[in-house]
Parts: structure tokens; C-alpha cells; sequence
């Protein structure tokens, strides 16, 4: 059964690796901006903004990339800034047919004009909440230590803690990968783990075998963010049939989620193009794989743009789908019972409808 866009958008969808900072509206950026009286944008056209923050263009670099973060972080200083992008957020995702999501964000980033750590995350929350008022959509937020600022990831572990039962479902790293293993973090780890709390790291985006090793065996993170590089842990022979090393067998095993996000990979280079991604390979072979969008407005996707880029690239159909998105919703921070009840009430239902509707579709057209 192929996947149109309109029934990808109406069918349930779960993210789990979303960045806050980098799923923006363009015309928000422009607003937030003359209210702070930052006039470093490129451009106060929505139309422009947009296109330059986009990162597929031939032109793009890695400074640009950059550059497009440090002007979304200044526009989100405030309580106000931070309360009005995360209910944006929401609503864009609830839009696009998104029933469950985890967004995450560094709050060390958000203290330039005063705010706490606790304030940032405080009102990112009260943002979440207002956003999922009387929408099918269930919101968790997850708060990213940055790889580079290594004295502030035990001061983000227990800043995550502290909030988790407001909203705060679990922990990560981000940031450069190269040069900083994730066992430099090890307290904030320990930390997590001695709470019986969660968290997920940014390993084996563009770096490769022994991050990812490091991130599950010595950190013992729950899911990779992104993991693509797991892929060199598995031989794809000539007469088709595939061997899997000690590591990649293990993270299949053991059901390891990888938060994939085929368009961003792309965009930063990691991957060349979706076709040459590992996220079908490893959808094959029945790896934990989930689909996610990364950075909505520096990739210029929803999650719908994502999963029919693998409908058009790999022909995924809806039975994939649904089976991704169970991927998704079992690999959530969120309690158990919650998880039970998205499947049940939104995921199941309404790949049932949608199903349904298919075949009648094609008994008419018999
Ligand atoms: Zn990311």
C-alpha cells in the first residue's frame, strides 16, 4: 500500500528527537527579535528568513549552521520568548498529525538576559502546556547538556531531575562529537542512573563505532540519538545476506531505540543522500528504529516531509509506518501506562481507520 502525503499527515506520529531551538517559525524569529532589539538577522522578511535558515542549499556551511542556533537562542532570553516557542511548538506538531513528542533544548543557553536554570525551564514547560491545551497531543521535554560546556552536565542532570514531574522526561548530550567521548560525562550519567531517570545521547551521528560503544556500555544510555554509524558494525554481502558484528548485534538485541533523522543527516553532511541513509537497511534487519525531524526549521520538514521522503526514497508503506511509530511510542521517556495509552487510543485506531479507508478505496476503484 504506497503513502500519499495527505494520509501520512492524518495518520498518528511520534517524535522523539526534536530540537526547540531549531523548529522555530520564521515569523516568530522576526517578532521575538524586534521585541529583544536584536538586529543581527540576516534578513526581517519571513519569506527570506526562511530560506536562509534553510540548510540543503549547495551553499551551506557548517559556520552558517551555527550561525542560524546563535540567532534563535537570542531571540529565546525571556520567560515570554520561551513559553510562546514551545506552545508554537505544540501547536505545529499537533498540526501535522503528531500525537506524542518529546522536544529537548539546552536551558544553559537560555540565561543571557538573567533567567535561572530553573526559570528557562519553568517557563519552556508553561509553554508545552499551553500549547497542548484541548489538542490530541501529549508533551514531554527533555533537557540537553551541551558537550563543549563539560562543568555544567551534572548541574543539567540534576536541573532534570528536579522537574521531572512536571514534564521533564529524561536527560541528554548534545554537541560536537569528536574529541569529546560521552564517558567525560560520566557523573551526569551516574547521577541519572542512581534517580532511576532517564536519558538518551547525541552518539554516532557523524562519528563513528566507539561513541556509540562508549555511550551504551560505560554510560549505559537508554536510546542513541541518531546511532546512524552503527551501520559500519554490519557487512552487507555480495549474494545479499548480511552479518551483523558484536555491537550491532547487541544494540539490535537489546532493542537499543536510534532516534534517526534521515533529512538532517543529509543537510549536515553525515549522510549523502537519503537513498544512501542506513535507516531502510536498518528497518530491514528489524533494528529499534524511530523517524524524527532533528531541526524542523534549519532542515525546512515536518515529520510528515520526513516520512514521505522515505515513502518516495524506499517505498515504505503504512503498515512501515505504523510499525515505526510503535517504534517511537515504546521507546518514550514516558511512563509506562501513558505509553500503553497512545497505543491503544491514538496509534492502533487510527492506523485501523486509516487502513480501512484504503481498502474500501480500492474496492471502488475494482
Ligand atoms: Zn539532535
Amino acid at each position: 500500500m504506497s503513502l500519499d502525503v495527505a494520509t501520512i499527515r492524518s495518520a498518528p506520529k511520534v517524535l522523539l528527537h526534536d530540537h526547540l531551538d531549531g523548529g522555530l517559525r520564521p515569523r516568530t524569529v522576526i517578532e521575538l527579535a524586534a521585541d529583544a532589539g536584536y538586529r543581527d538577522l540576516p534578513t526581517t522578511d519571513p519569506d527570506e528568513l526562511a530560506a536562509w535558515f534553510f540548510q540543503g542549499k549547495p551553499d551551506s556551511s557548517l559556520e552558517q549552521y551555527l550561525e542560524a542556533f546563535t540567532h534563535t537562542v537570542a531571540v529565546m532570553q525571556t520567560p515570554e520568548a520561551l513559553e510562546r516557542v514551545a506552545a508554537e511548538c505544540v501547536e505545529d506538531l499537533a498540526a501535522d498529525g503528531v500525537v506524542y513528542a518529546e522536544v529537548r533544548f539546552a536551558p544553559e543557553l537560555h540565561l543571557q538576559s538573567g533567567m535561572t536554570l530553573d526559570e528557562v525551564v519553568q517557563a519552556t514547560l508553561a509553554g508545552l502546556r499551553r500549547g497542548a491545551e484541548g489538542r490530541d497531543i501529549t508533551m514531554g521535554l527533555l533537557l540537553s547538556a551541551i558537550r563543549q560546556a563539560a562543568a555544567r552536565s551534572v548541574e543539567i542532570a540534576e536541573l532534570a531531575i528536579r522537574h521531572r514531574d512536571e514534564g521533564v522526561l529524561g536527560f541528554d548530550m548534545a554537541g560536537p562529537e569528536a574529541g569529546y567521548p560521552p564517558t567525560r560525562y560520566l557523573d551526569a550519567f551516574h547521577l541519572i542512573a542512581h534517580e532511576n531517570f532517564h536519558f538518551t545521547l547525541h552518539a554516532g551521528e557523524a562519528f563513528g563505532l566507539p561513541s556509540i560503544w562508549e555511550a551504551l556500555q560505560w554510560c549505559g544510555a537508554e536510546r542513541l540519538g541518531h546511532g546512524v554509524r552503527i551501520v559500519d558494525d554490519i557487512t552487507v554481502h555480495p549474494d545479499g545476506h548480511v552479518s551483523l558484528g558484536r555491537l550491532s548485534a547487541f544494540v539490535r538485541d537489546r532493542r537499543v531505540p536510534l532516534e534517526m533523522c534521515p533529512t538532517s543527516n543529509v543537510h549536515i553532511g553525515a549522510v549523502r543522500s537519503i537513498a544512501d541513509h542506513p535507516i531502510d537497511l536498518l528497518r530491514r534487519l528489524r533494528f529499534r528504529v524511530t523517524v524524527n525531524t532533528d531541526n524542523r526549521l534549519m532542515s525546512g520538514i515536518s515529520l510528515t516531509d520526513e516520512f514521505a521522503a522515505l515513502a518516495r526514497t524506499f517505498g515504505i508503506g503504512l503498515e512501515d509506518m505504523e510499525w515505526l511509530t510503535l517504534n517511537g511510542i515504546k521507546s518514550a521517556f514516558l511512563p509506562f501506562d501513558g505509553r500503553l495509552r497512545i497505543i491503544n487510543e491514538q496509534v492502533k485506531p487510527g492506523y485501523a481507520r486509516l487502513r480501512a479507508a484504503a481498502s474500501a478505496a480500492e474496492l471502488v476503484t475494482r
